[in-house]
Order: C-alpha cells, then structure tokens, then sequence
C-alpha cells in the first residue's frame, strides 16, 4: 500500500473525502507550508457520525477477540510503515528522532497491548436462589479530539479502548497536527470494517461540533484546561459520558541528599523533553537550599550540552515549538519574567529567525507568584526555586488549581513517599518521571482533568455499567 504520498483525505465510512476549504499545515522548524488537509464542514462531520452510528450496530456484536484481532492488525499495519510515520511526526510536530521513535513506538505497544484488556463480566453476588452480575457495554459513537504535542499516541489512548469495548469512533485531530493522524485512518480504512474509525480534519470550531452533537455519546478530550471545560459544557446537552485529559504545572521536588551532578540529566528531560511540550513536564522545580547552587549549577551545565535545532538535524535533542501561538505565548512569558526582574541563568534570548524556536530558559528562583511559575509555560521556560522544610514546599507545590502529576527525586525514599502522598496530583514519581503503561491508570486532580486513560479503569470509561440479577427460583 502506497500510503505516504503528499495527499490527505479524510476516513469517513471507510472512504476519502476531501472538501473544498483546506487548513495549511506548517513546519515549525522553518514555517514553511508542507501540506493542506481537508477542513470539515458540519455536513461532513455528520456523515462520519452517522456512518459511526451505523457500523456500531456489528462492532459491538463482534466479540471481544475478533475486535482485539483488528486492533493487533491495526498495529501491524503502524509498524510496517513506523519509519514513514516518524518522519512526517518530525516534518509537522518537530519533535526530533528519538522523540517520534518514542511516540511511534509507543502507539504500536499501546495498540497491542490495549487489545489484550478485557473487562470480564463480575459476579457480584452468587447463591442458589439469586445471582448478581455486572456487565460493561459500549456507549456508542465516541467523539475523540486531540491535540499537537503526541498526536498520535495520544489518538491510539483513545481509539484502542475505545475500540475494543465496542464502540465506534470519529477522531479529530488538532489543526496544527493533523497529517499523521489522516494517515492512520488511510491505513485504517484497509484494516477495519467501514466507519468503526472515522477521522476529520478541520479547525477548533469542528471540535465544538462533535461535543454538542447529539449522536456522539461520548467525548473523550485531551487538551487545554480552558477548552476541556467548554467541552464539558456543550457536552451536557446530551449527557455525554466525558473523559477529560487537560494541563497541569507539575512539581518536582528535590531533597538535600541528592547528587546534583548525578540528577541533572534526569532533571533536565523530566523538564525539557518534547521541548517541554508535555502536560505531564516537569514545570516548577523545587530544590531544597542546601543543594540549590549545586543543582542549579549542574542542570545549566548539561543544558548547554543540548543542541536545540530542526528536528530532521540527527544533532538536535530538542525541536522547535509547535506552532506560532504556542511560541508567541512563551516569548510573552519569557518578556513577563524580565519585566519583574527576575534572573535567567540561561537563555532568555529569543533570537529573531526562522522557525518557532525558543533556547532552553531557565529561572532563577523567581517569585513564587509570578507568571513563570504559576502558569503552565509548555515551553522550554524551567522556574527553579528554593525550598527549607517540606511543609512548606508541599504547601507551595500544591498552591495551583492543577492536579495532573509531580515528582520527588532523592535517596531517603521514606521522605520521598510521605511527600508523593502529599501532592494533590494524579501521578507522582520517584526518582523517575513519565514512565506510562497500558496497564497503569493516568488522569488529573483538580481541574487537570476528569476520569483516567489507560489501565482497566480507562476502558471501563468507554462503557457503562450494567446490572443483571436473576431470582433464580
Ligand atoms: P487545545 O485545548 O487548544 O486543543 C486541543 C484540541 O481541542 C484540538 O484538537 C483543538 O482543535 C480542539 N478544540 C479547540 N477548541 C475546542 C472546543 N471549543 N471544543 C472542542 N474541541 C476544541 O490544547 P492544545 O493547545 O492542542 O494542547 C495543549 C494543552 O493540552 C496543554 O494544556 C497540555 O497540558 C494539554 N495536554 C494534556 C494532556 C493530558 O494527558 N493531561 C496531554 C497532552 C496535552
């Protein structure tokens, strides 16, 4: 199959379709225009739901093994054309090599190993008179919207579950990222039954469509904290069942036992991977006075070690910013954070060229209440900051309407517990960071998000819950 030529359609109903008005898609790392992609009318988006609608009828009959089989094929089919995904991953998210090998990689494992859940049925109560049993059933047509940081793993956290317990899914991707994705449902179209997986393309009002509309049963969103809650809001007219997958400004915390100069990789990816394009980065990073000179001292010196650059350059660890309002948002806050005052002890110096690159900025302890530090950067703009005791760095790293993860990094691992149970958040790691599996639940406190994705409990969300009870006598 010749599926990575320079045209887009979209998948509805297990067909192409194009349509008159296109969106541009950029490279960020030189902005120029690589492709144009089909920009959905409301018309469109109700032929993919009304083909969605139509094909649940027998995927939800299916059993679970036939529709795990189509999902290990789907996979197959990913990782017979990994190399041509991870390219165009590069070309339109700039994300280098080895971040698209993550990500595409990973939408492989997670495809297979997704396809290997089952939601067994659960006899709650058994005797010889009465059984009790609890079912999970499909919902129905599923809205999935996502955005540009992981675009395509983050399609497969939603189209695998979503997918094996027995729904059917009309996916959009976000406008900025859209070409990967339109691929995946060319590939799809080849794999499964027509209009299981519909994908459109279009703009944030094409979004808006799918949660107000009154066939898609459920939307499960992953994005800004603003939009999710627009999302939740439009989503009521019907009930829809929603899962909601939004921003965060995480903590890491550091203790005084550390080594500063064994840590700082770590600490400079937990903050900087995917140019800190990552709801789940490190965004705040709190170190303990005693060692605050030495990690801040280390963290710059392996810093400058990474080359930030196109993401096609095999040099370059870091990519350039996804696209030109994110960047415009991180030069703005870059200008905040010298307006106040505060001290970078490096970068800060966004040069004027092409491509939305910004250098890796990081902040010298700059007040607590400043925007560097309470607003979710997601860009390559680290606030280190000073800590005494742990009260009152728990109390500072919970102060902030997000919830959605945080580490603590040191070697008295009974410390380092007691502070994980203490932050107000969905993940915290120790002495590691954004290690995620199939089978390990991922969701957000607070207003980081409603609901997880992966583990048992993340399928569960693609169903309802049905009782059964049969008077036996
Ligand atoms: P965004 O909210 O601007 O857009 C996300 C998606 O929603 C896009 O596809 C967009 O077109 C669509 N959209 C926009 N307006 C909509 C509306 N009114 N109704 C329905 N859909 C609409 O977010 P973004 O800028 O693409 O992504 C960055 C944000 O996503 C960050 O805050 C980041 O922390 C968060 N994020 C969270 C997770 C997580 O798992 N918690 C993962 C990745 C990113």
């Amino acid at each position: 199959m010749r599926l990575f030529n320079n045209t887009y359609t979209m998948t509805i109903n297990g067909k192409a379709l194009t349509t008159n008005r296109v969106i541009k898609v950029i490279n960020p790392a030189n902005e120029e225009v690589i492709a144009s992609v089909p920009d959905a009318e409301k018309e469109d988006l109700d032929a993919a739901v009304k083909a969605a609608k139509h094909a649940f009828q027998e995927w939800s009959r299916k059993t679970i093994e036939e529709r795990s089989d189509f999902l290990c094929r789907l996979a197959d089919g990913i990782n017979e054309h990994k190399e041509e995904f991870m390219s165009l991953l590069t070309l339109e998210q700039g994300k280098p090599r080895a971040g698209a090998d993550w990500e595409i990689n990973g939408t492989v494992y997670w495809c297979k190993e997704i396809a290997k859940q089952r939601l067994d049925v659960e006899i709650i109560e058994e005797t010889l008179e009465h059984i009790v049993e609890r079912h999970h059933t499909p919902i129905g047509v599923v809205g999935a919207i996502t955005p540009w940081n992981f675009p395509v793993l983050l399609a497969i956290w939603k189209i695998a579950p979503a997918l094996m317990a027995g729904n059917t899914v009309v996916l959009k991707p976000s406008p900025y990222t859209p070409l990967c994705t339109l691929k995946l449902g060319e590939l799809a179209r080849e794999i499964l039954p027509n209009g299981v997986l519909n994908i459109v393309s279009g703009g944030n009002e094409l979004g808006q469509w799918i949660t107000e509309h009154p066939e898609v049963s459920k939307v499960s969103f992953t994005g800004s904290t603003a939009t999710g809650k627009k999302v939740m809001q439009s989503g009521a007219s019907n009930l829809k069942r929603v899962t909601l997958e939004l921003g965060g400004n995480d903590a890491a915390i550091v203790l005084p036992d550390v080594d500063p100069k064994a840590i700082a990789k770590d600490l400079f990816w937990a903050s900087f991977s995917n140019s800190a394009q990552f709801c789940v980065a490190c965004k705040r990073l709190y170190v303990h006075e005693d060692v605050y000179n030495d990690v801040l001292h280390e963290l710059v010196e392996y810093a400058k070690s990474v080359k930030v650059g196109d993401g096609s350059d095999p040099e370059s660890g870091l990519g350039p910013i996804q696209n030109r309002m994110q960047f415009e948002k991180v030069v703005g806050l870059i200008e905040d954070t010298k307006q106040i005052g505060a001290k970078f002890a490096l970068g800060g110096q966004v040069e004027q060229k092409t491509g939305y690159f910004v250098p890796v900025t990081i902040v010298d302890n700059p007040p607590e209440d400043s925007r560097v530090v309470t607003e979710e950067a997601f860009g390559p703009v680290l606030p280190i900051l000073k800590y005494r005791d742990y009260d009152e760095v728990i109390e500072r790293a919970n102060r902030t309407s997000y919830g959605l993860g945080g580490s603590v990094w040191g070697k008295n691992l009974t410390l380092a517990k007691d502070l994980a149970e203490k932050l107000e958040t969905g993940t915290v790691w120790i002495n590691e960071i954004h290690v995620f599996s199939p089978s390990f639940p991922f969701g957000g406190h607070k207003q980081s998000g409603m609901g997880v994705e992966n583990s048992l409990d993340g399928l569960a969300e693609y169903t309802n819950s049905k009782t059964i009870m049969v008077n036996k006598k």
